[in-house]
């Protein structure tokens, strides 16, 4: 076999690999009839008919309510905008807890937050990296007022298990689902599971549109909460007779008539782009089956996996190098990956310093909830040790291509000797 491209031989892939993109044509008549149009956003901050957006908004809203199969889809200006408003819905309050997965985007466990709420750290499963249903029962107290599930890298969290553990705590579950749209747990869509799904539409996601993120729910008094947090809510609880007004004082969360004739189009093609990091990840796992030491993502029984990230597990013990040395030399040969997807995200200072409203007087900051090293010993160790990540999402990839990239971790995985000489696993020193 060739020699390593890390040792100066050749790379299996040459050059980058191409950039995906999701816009096309459509999307740029799309953009071009409203720009003509000259509203680029019709929602009026008081109540009346534009409380609710303009013609794009709401048909992209439908749009989505129909091929999620869910009652209410209200729009916002991105996911992190989306669980923040799902965190207001809820009805959190200062001193009121939060559980939350500590591998996940940032705005998942500092949303709680703006409400006074403290977010509380339970592990996730090694083998899926969602959140595990015994570590969320270990973290539950009688403050627990929600549970927020994300379905990291387009596997479901085990949501149907904690809606049921919610529903008899009388505990919301919110579902993060901003990187698995079209995911399935048992025939229903993941962000429809629970009480409240997130969906995002950054640039990154699936699909997108620039900007975005959508709620949905089948509760109709969640979904006025989440319409009324979106658009300014305390210029409006008046005239809706509304007596409950927690956290009704809104924010602009409102989504662009031309971010929503965007995603209309984009939604259209999410068949066609979901299946393909789909048939990539199934090619990806399959070419490293049977390789001791490295494990492909598992699918749990009855799950549909929408491969976001596509993260397979290295043993060191096994493979007899670090995993440090095994990602420098599959990125020399021109496969992008990296190691460990984030640090647990209790050692942001925010948390090892408690301090996000104020310094003082702040549940948050007296609370004795732990962020200390070792709180989720699953998480650490897959950042620390075993987890190898690779964003499908970045990439525009063919059959030809995926080839390459299987052949590039066999390759580094069959020079896995001279590898370990090269920087010595802590187990073979
Ligand atoms: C991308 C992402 C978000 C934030 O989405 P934005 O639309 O960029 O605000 C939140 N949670 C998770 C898990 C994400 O991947």
């Amino acid at each position: 076999m060739k020699k390593l491209a890390l040792l100066g031989g050749p790379p299996v892939i040459e050059g980058l690999l191409p950039a995906y993109c999701s816009v096309g044509p459509e999307e740029v008549e799309a953009v071009a009839d409203v720009a003509r149009s000259g509203c680029l956003s019709s929602f009026y901050g008081s109540w009346g008919d534009q409380f609710l957006g303009g013609a794009k908004v709401k048909a992209f809203e439908n749009a989505w309510a129909e091929k999620f199969n869910v009652k209410h889809v209200i729009s916002v200006n991105s996911a992190t905008s989306g669980l923040i408003a799902a965190m207001g819905a809820v009805g959190l309050g200062p001193g009121d807890e939060v559980i939350v997965p500590p591998f996940t985007m940032s705005a998942t466990v500092v949303s709680p937050l703006f409400y006074g709420a403290i977010p509380v750290f339970a592990d996730i499963e090694p083998d899926t990296f969602c959140l595990d249903v015994k570590s969320v029962e270990r973290a539950l107290s009688p403050r627990t007022k929600a549970i927020c599930a994300v379905n990291l890298f387009g596997h479901p969290a085990p949501l149907h298990e904690l809606r049921r553990l919610a529903d008899g705590r009388g505990t919301a579950l919110i579902e993060d689902n901003a990187q698995g749209p079209l995911a399935m747990e048992n025939g229903r869509y993941a962000g429809t599971i629970g009480h409240l799904g997130v969906f995002s539409l950054n640039y990154h996601k699936h699909i997108h549109t620039g900007e975005g993120g959508m709620c949905v729910t089948e509760d109709d008094r969640l979904a006025v909460r989440l319409q009324l947090i979106r658009n300014h809510g305390e210029n409006v609880v008046e005239p809706l007779g509304i007596e409950d007004i927690t956290n009704l004082i809104g924010f602009n969360f409102r989504m662009t008539e031309l971010s929503a004739a965007v995603g209309l189009s984009q939604l259209r093609k999410i068949d066609r782009h979901v299946p393909r990091r789909e048939k990539l990840a199934e090619t990806l796992s399959r070419g490293i089956a049977g390789l001791p030491g490295l494990t492909p993502p598992k699918v749990r029984d009855g799950c549909r996996h929408v491969y976001y990230v596509w993260a397979f597990r290295f043993d060191e013990h096994t493979v007899g190098c670090s995993r440090e040395v095994f990602i420098r030399a599959l990125n020399a040969e021109g496969f992008p990956c990296w190691g460990g997807y984030l640090r647990p995200l209790y050692f942001l200072p925010v948390f090892q310093k408690r301090i996000a409203v104020g310094s003082k007087g702040f549940p948050f900051n007296q609370s004795e909830v732990s962020y200390e090293k070792g709180l989720c010993p699953v998480a650490e160790r897959l950042w620390e040790k075993e987890l190898i990540c690779f964003e499908t999402c970045a990439y525009d990839i063919d059959d030809v291509r995926a080839a390459k990239l299987v052949e590039a971790v066999r390759k580094v995985y069959s020079h896995r000797s001279v590898l370990a000489e090269h920087a010595p696993s802590a187990s073979s020193s």
